[in-house]
């Protein structure tokens, strides 16, 4: 099929949530470069929505994925021991504040895994605590409750009125509204450390340092949302980490599978302790297929340090990009392998990236005029250098 066959196809039966997509159409990947269909090479600096940790056809994911189809079970259902479910919870229990851990099939999941968690915790104990504050500007995904989180008009206004209740925003990085919108009534706080699409925003370490003891302060729990900045992205194998601030529960999920849809949702046995038998559930979440992927894909980014080497190839890109000469680059925001150069209100993102589409460089975009930079954690210096002068020479 050609591009425009595909097109055609797509404008006339896929529902038009995604609108116009970027012109083109990926076949084949190889390290961090991405084909078309016309055998055109693209240094990819997005990773499929900060997803494809590992690049592409790299054999700790491509080698488990056909490793456990060749056995025949891709899955069980959890009513029967899955090996890989209980290895990767164990992998992440070890290298996370987490006692126990629960499989989703994405970040909406998981951030409806951990709310529920949180009510759950203190139905648990009689208390009548059920509200969830969010952040202005945040972004926890696409279902009824996640929407209801996410502090943005636009994704919001079509759903109204909002379920489940009890849920609102506040200004992001403002302690005094945070401690103005929590009452007796308030069970969880749940925020990004860094927000991803609301602008590639980081969290002030004061602020988040303060949030964890107003939840101490006030027995509310703290839910921190890593979906965008987990599994080493930032510099460390989950954002938080950087902050010296420990949640209650978090979620995990876009680069946890690197590329294969999984979920996670984890918790302090304090929190966990308060779930029983029946309280969640999943027929997908931890199927056999997902977890062999994401314990090979995790393994293998943790045995060889690849928190550390995005911290020194962010710090390494985050330079190179500040140095670019352009009244155009008014400022190069984030932490380790997740950046946002903020632009000017008259020179669109989007514009932008489909023009680097063209010199062969996939890049996103986040809310506020922002171009978004995620790239595979295995981009090397070469491919950095490339992009940035490409970039230079954009925006000149
Ligand atoms: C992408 C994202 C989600 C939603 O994840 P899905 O897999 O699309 O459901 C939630 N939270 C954050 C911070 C995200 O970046």
């Amino acid at each position: 099929m050609t591009l425009s066959e595909i097109k055609a196809l797509d404008s006339a039966h896929f529902l038009g949530v995604f609108g116009e997509r970027s012109p083109v159409c990926f076949v084949r990947g190889e390290g961090c470069t991405l084909y078309d269909q016309d055998g055109k090479a693209y240094t990819d600096l997005f990773a499929g929505i900060a997803v494809n940790a590992l690049g592409y056809h790299h054999p700790a994911v491509t080698g488990a994925l056909v490793a456990q189809a060749q056995t025949g079970v891709l899955h069980t259902s959890n009513l029967y021991y899955v090996a890989p479910q209980a290895e990767l919870a164990a992998l992440l229990c070890e290298h996370t504040f987490a006692d126990r851990v629960f499989f989703a099939n994405s970040g909406a999941e998981a951030n409806e895994g951990a709310m529920k968690l949180a009510r759950k915790y203190f139905y648990a104990q009689g208390s009548g605590r059920y509200k969830i504050v969010s952040a202005d500007h945040s972004f926890h995904g696409r279902t009824l409750a996640t929407v209801a989180a996410t502090g943005h008009d636009y994704y919001q206004a079509p759903y109204r009125p909002l379920l489940p209740a009890g849920l609102s925003q506040v200004p992001y990085n403002d302690l005094d509204a945070l401690r103005a919108a929590v009452d007796g009534e308030t069970a969880a706080i749940l925020l990004e450390p860094m927000q991803g699409e609301g602008g590639v925003t980081p969290a002030d370490p004061a602020y988040l340092r303060a949030v964890r003891r107003l939840c101490d302060e006030e027995g509310i729990l703290l839910i921190l949302d890593e979906v965008q900045t987990g599994v080493c992205r930032t510099g460390t194998l989950y954002c938080h980490e950087q902050y010296g601030v420990t949640p209650d529960i978090m979620t995990s999920a876009k680069g946890l599978g690197c590329g294969f849809p999984i979920g996670a949702v984890l918790a302090s046995e304090k929190v966990a302790s308060a779930i029983s038998v029946g309280d969640h559930g999943s027929t997908f979440g931890g199927n056999t297929l997902a977890c062999a992927v994401s314990l090979s894909a995790m393994r293998y980014m943790i045995e060889h340090d690849f928190a550390s080497a995005a911290r020194e190839k962010g710090a390494y890109l985050k330079r190179a990009l500040q140095a670019i000469q352009s009244d155009k680059v008014k400022e190069v925001r984030g932490m380790g392998l997740l950046l946002g150069i903020q632009l000017p209100s008259d020179f669109p993102a989007g514009a932008l990236a489909r023009r680097m589409l063209a010199r062969g460089f996939v890049v996103g975009t986040a809310s506020g005029n922002v171009l978004r930079i995620a790239p595979p954690l295995i981009i090397s210096r070469e491919e950095m250098d490339a992009f940035v002068s490409a970039l230079a020479a954009e925006l000149s």
